[in-house]
């Protein structure tokens, strides 16, 4: 990590091409290769599912950005918390994991992998000795193998501590995961903080352009690597070749669009603070925050998301989610442009009715890199209109 985080960005694993010179990695749009005898194969690669040169580069430019030795990538957010979770786990194993998780995630854990015998406790990770509390030990059947943060989290911006449920997870023998999507490598680094892996929706800020999915597996440990890789390889949710390459497209570019995407949020949390109409603005880059102190020493800068509760309830809510022009009614968050989002009834709609439910008063803002002024305009007139 001798570099700094931009010069990563655009020079992690993006050698020009040995046989052209192209200075951009070419998109290797090929599910197979040429071997020149059996098994003689061209610096490796054999079979698209297991390895394209492409996905390499997004790889090794992912892992280089977290500060890490390994990187997976995968066709979504999603496969690849499937896939991480299937290698570090066995049926029978329990998960710890924070209560307000992206509803995706916890889906997943409670109603897939609770198939093949995982068993969760979704607790309030603000409260380390409720964290405790939820362990299972070995005495127990089902003991605790991973505990999994998310901060900040989605949609309702609560800050964790890393070091300290790092030391947690440490003390249980647990591997900590925390879900990096909404800070991104530019602004949270959490191996360094003692994580044990790292997971990313790359469809969302890394890649930045809301035109592809996908996600990845970051890590140091090699023997735990290896296990990601087996299940990459042989269940084969990896990227495509071409959103592969979009995703790097977009990656060299995170610092600048962070950098922007901040200096926007924080202007506009500061302008709703001001509105009647406002109950409550979620943002760590807020002084009242009640983790912004945390934030302040865990992150970089205080991100590009924000939650909006309205004193005249879902009502209101929905009226300011429909009446936005510059600001995207769409699920999905951290591209270039805003997004304007209902969690309840859309990005949360799956933990309706759960403990992770999501406020109705609630809007969650992706703040995109557009004109402050536009934007700030764009809100006042949904605004007025409740
Ligand atoms: C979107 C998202 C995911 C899931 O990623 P997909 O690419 O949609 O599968 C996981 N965690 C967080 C925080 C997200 O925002």
């Amino acid at each position: 990590m001798s570099q700094g985080f931009n010069t990563r960005a655009v020079h992690a694993g993006q050698e020009p091409d040995a046989t052209t010179g192209a200075v951009v990695v070419p998109l290797y749009q090929t599910s197979t290769f040429a071997q020149d005898g059996i098994g003689v194969l061209r610096n490796g690669y054999e079979y698209g599912r297991g390895t394209n040169p492409t996905r390499d580069s997004l790889q090794a430019q992912l892992a280089a950005l977290e500060g890490a030795e390994y990187a997976f990538s995968f066709a979504s957010g999603l496969a690849a918390e499937d896939a991480l979770i299937r290698a570090a786990l066995v049926p029978g194993d329990h998960i710890v994991l924070g209560n307000d998780v992206y509803g995706g995630t916890y889906r997943l854990i409670n109603k897939v992998l609770s198939g093949w015998g995982i068993s969760n406790a979704a607790v309030d990770m603000a409260d380390h000795d409720v964290v405790r509390a939820a362990l299972t030990t070995g005495s127990r059947p089902g003991a605790t193998k991973m505990i999994w943060v998310e901060t900040p989290s989605n949609p309702m911006m609560k800050i964790t501590d890393i070091a300290a449920i790092a030391r947690i997870a440490r003390d249980a023998g647990a591997v900590l995961v925390v879900d990096n999507t909404f800070a991104s490598p530019y602004l949270q680094n959490p191996l360094a903080l003692g994580a044990d892996v790292v997971v990313h929706s790359t469809t969302k800020y890394i890649g930045g352009h809301s035109d592809a999915s996908g996600g990845a597996v970051v890590l140091n440990d090699a023997a735990l690597a290896e296990k990601i890789g087996f299940v990459q390889f042989a269940v084969g949710a990896v990227s495509a070749p071409m959103e592969a390459w979009l995703t790097t497209r977009g990656l060299k570019t995170l610092g600048v669009r962070m950098d922007r995407h901040c200096e926007n949020a924080q202007r506009i949390a500061e302008w709703l603070l001001t509105r009647p109409e406002v109950e409550r603005v979620l943002y760590p880059g807020l002084p009242d925050h009640p983790g912004h102190e945390l934030a302040a020493r865990q992150m970089r800068k205080f991100g590009g998301m924000i939650s909006v509760q309205f004193t005249g309830g879902e009502a209101a809510a929905r009226t300011v989610a429909e009446a936005t022009g510059v600001f995207t009614l769409a699920e999905s968050l951290g591209g270039i442009e805003s997004l304007m989002n209902y969690p309840s009834e859309m990005t949360h709609a799956s933990v309706k009715g759960t403990e992770l439910a999501v406020p109705e008063n609630l809007i969650r803002l992706s703040v995109g890199i557009e004109d402050i002024e536009d934007l700030l305009a764009d809100l006042a007139q949904a605004l007025d209109r409740i």
